[in-house]
């Protein structure tokens, strides 16, 4: 997404869409801020207090990539001799340009080389490596060939190191003073700005805070007599002020205007600095610039890396919510997955594989679970044992699988005849059981009998062309005083089973107790 900075006028973008342009942009630049330093220079040597055509021609440098920078170096070359033309002899002229060349590439290259493509005074580091390059070293190494070429062309009456020190911070003044602001002026933003916090009115206080201020700094006259009572330090609010609230781009603004305007007062005769020796001048507002400027961009800078680590801590919140979000709906699929499949494993634990009627450990437990509750409340609870008859023979006439039918169809039929809260299960090959819940012997019997005529009128289409009948067995056995156990009432109904078996098959047998003298048989 394009954004475009508050401070950006549309002349900026126009700019950035020709090469052509931006080479006729850093031609007049230089060309003009080359006039204003050497117009306004205030030591005697002629060595100007902010040397400011290296400024624009490193803007321009670092704002290309570096296969365009021979035309800039080339235009600042041509610029260079046009400024001395006149004023210098051809070699020497020839000589100030190399070396002016060598500063700004030599910036440029270090600057690009530790920071990266996207350099933006963006960071502290980025920042103090700026000042390091293109403050310090880039300067010495320059404006010593500068020196060493004035004082090979005649000598002067200053020394050597103290025209190099001017030469070397007034070409680092420059540097920093505009550097910066042509910088963050043309480059294309490539993030939107942090919020926007700033107000036209704050802009406005602004403004009319620091023009009172620079008014009394740098608009007065000052009589050698008299004092002056302020320093020029209290600018130093200002620039924390627009650091804090606009940013590297508003330091460098704030800081080359006042600047600028400190030069041409102090040139004038005005202000702070204008009671002091010339060269004096230079040096203190240098001095005072550089601390004001530097400060502000460190701490544009530091406001500028904590706001994007904010937002980057923002977005890997706000991604982390929608990934813990995303989590939760897994977890609660995951939840009624786990659910189903548990069901589905109680189901399979508790259900005979091949006619779904519960097993003998369900019916163990239901049977565990229906006695207590009947031996609490004082109701009755008895088990059906039936077994089907002859099955054997059924196997071995029809086959494995006719039987299974048969199995089948059985249960089937058996579980149609449930109520609800009785309890179905196969217990043995061909052997079945049901828990009756509140039903005495007699009711028992009864069930026990419905179920043994329904399974003999079964018509069981055992295969497509054979229908077979069955007959099955019952053994009826009650909760009672003497029987009054899982197990037992088990016992039981497999004991009137057997007796059922004896009695013939096909019938219904009730379990009687040994003592007692008979056993009720029916059908
Ligand atoms: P009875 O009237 O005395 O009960 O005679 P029976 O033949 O029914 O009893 P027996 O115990 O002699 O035989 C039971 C048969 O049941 C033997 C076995 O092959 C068969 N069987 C047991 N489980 C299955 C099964 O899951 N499928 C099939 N098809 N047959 C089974
Ligand atoms: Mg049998
Ligand atoms: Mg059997």
């Amino acid at each position: 997404m394009r954004t475009v900075s508050p401070y950006q006028p549309s002349i900026a973008q126009w700019v950035r869409t020709s090469t052509a342009l931006q080479i006729a942009t850093v031609a007049l630049g230089c060309l003009l801020s080359a006039e204003f330093a050497s117009r306004f220079a205030l030591s005697s040597t002629g060595a100007t207090v902010l040397w400011l055509p290296n400024a624009v021609a490193l803007s321009a440098l670092l704002l290309t990539r570096s296969s365009l920078w021979w035309k800039f170096g080339l235009t600042q070359i041509v610029c260079e001799l046009l400024i001395g033309a006149g004023a210098l002899p051809l070699p020497q002229a020839l000589g100030f340009a190399f070396g002016n060349l060598l500063e700004v590439l030599l910036s440029a290259y270090l600057i690009r080389r530790w920071c990266g493509r996207n350099f933006a005074f963006s960071n502290l580091r980025e920042v103090l490596l700026f000042a390091a390059v293109a403050m310090v070293l880039a300067p010495g190494v320059a404006s010593l060939l500068g020196t060493w070429l004035h004082y090979s062309a005649a000598a002067e009456h200053v020394s050597f190191l103290e025209h190099w020190q001017t030469w070397w911070l007034g070409d680092g003044m420059g540097m920093v003073v505009l550097t910066p602001l042509l910088f963050g002026w043309l480059r294309e933003p490539t993030e939107a700005p942090l919020a926007p916090t700033r107000s036209w009115l704050e802009c406005s206080l602004f403004v009319v805070l620091l023009s009172g201020l620079l008014y009394l700094l740098l608009f007065f006259v000052p009589k050698p007599d008299n004092a002056w009572g302020f320093s020029s330090m209290l600018l130093l609010p200002f620039f924390l002020w627009a650091a804090l609230r606009f940013g590297t781009l508003g330091v460098s603004l704030v800081g080359c205007l006042v600047s600028l305007l400190a030069i041409v007062q102090t040139y004038h005769g005005r202000g702070v600095f204008s009671l002091l020796d010339a060269h004096i001048q230079a040096q203190l507002l240098q001095q005072c610039l550089a601390t004001l400027l530097l400060t502000g961009l460190a701490v544009a800078a530091i406001v500028n890396d904590l706001g994007m680590k904010y937002r980057s801590l923002e977005q890997a919140e706000q991604k982390l919510e929608v990934a813990h979000a995303a989590l939760t709906v897994l977890n609660q699929e995951l939840e009624v997955r786990v659910a189903q499949r548990t069901a589905e494993l109680e189901r399979l634990a508790t259900t005979d594989a091949l006619t779904d009627a519960h097993n003998r450990r369900f019916l163990m437990a239901r049977a565990g679970i229906e006695i207590a509750q009947a031996q609490r409340q004082l109701h009755a609870v008895s088990l059906v044992m039936f077994d089907i008859d002859h099955f054997k023979h059924v196997n071995d006439s029809h086959g494995h699988n006719v039987g299974d039918r048969v199995l089948v169809a059985l249960s089937n039929a058996v579980r149609k005849e449930l109520r609800l809260g009785d309890t179905f299960a196969r217990v043995g090959g061909e052997e079945f059981v049901m828990l009756l819940p509140r039903s005495d012997a007699d009711q028992a019997l009864l069930v026990a009998e419905r179920l043994r005529s329904m399974v003999e009128a079964l018509e069981i289409q055992a295969d497509e062309d054979l229908v077979l009948h069955i007959t099955a067995s019952f053994g009826v056995a009650t909760l009672s005083p003497a029987i009054s156990t899982v197990d037992a009432l088990y016992v039981a109904a497999d004991t009137a089973l057997y007796q059922a078996k004896d009695s013939g098959r096909n019938c219904v047998v009730a379990y009687k107790a040994p003592s007692e003298p008979a056993l009720t048989k029916l059908a």
